[in-house]
């Protein structure tokens, strides 16, 4: 099943932290807090709450990814329990910084898509139309 094309930009617009309706306006701000609304259509951010869906989602990536560079680690033979661990902590956060927001982005775009457009039929461009 492939997932349409409308789908594709939406989630894509999600994970670079921009506004799933126009693409355009910044989503989130303070790493992840979401915004009130869309600077640039005015879409309300608040009944977008992803809750712990981000953290579940970097949780479960970074598990996976991390422990293969664990052994990886391991197998390099640095004979320094300590340097081994501070490697692995690095890298675990690290990749958790770079998960986080982009997760948090792509649930508030897959949420945005399930419920706020098919129950208000929105539509960017007609809602600018009307304020301007
Ligand atoms: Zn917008």
């Amino acid at each position: 099943m492939a997932l349409s094309s409308l789908t594709t930009q939406t989630l894509k617009r999600g994970a670079c932290g921009k506004c799933p309706a126009c693409g355009i306006g910044r989503m989130l701000h303070n790493y992840i807090a979401p915004l009130e609304k869309c600077t640039y259509c005015n879409l309300t951010f608040a009944p977008l709450r992803a809750d712990d869906g981000p953290a579940w989602v970097t949780i479960l990536i970074t598990g996976h990814l991390s422990m293969p560079f664990v052994f990886w680690l391991l197998d390099q033979k640095l004979n320094n329990t300590t340097l081994e661990i501070i490697y692995a902590l690095a890298f675990i956060l690290l990749l958790s910084a770079l998960i986080l927001p982009r997760a948090k982005g792509v649930f508030m775009a897959i949420i945005w898509m399930m419920h706020v457009k098919k129950e208000n039929d929105y539509n960017p461009q007609t809602e600018k139309d009307s304020t301007q």
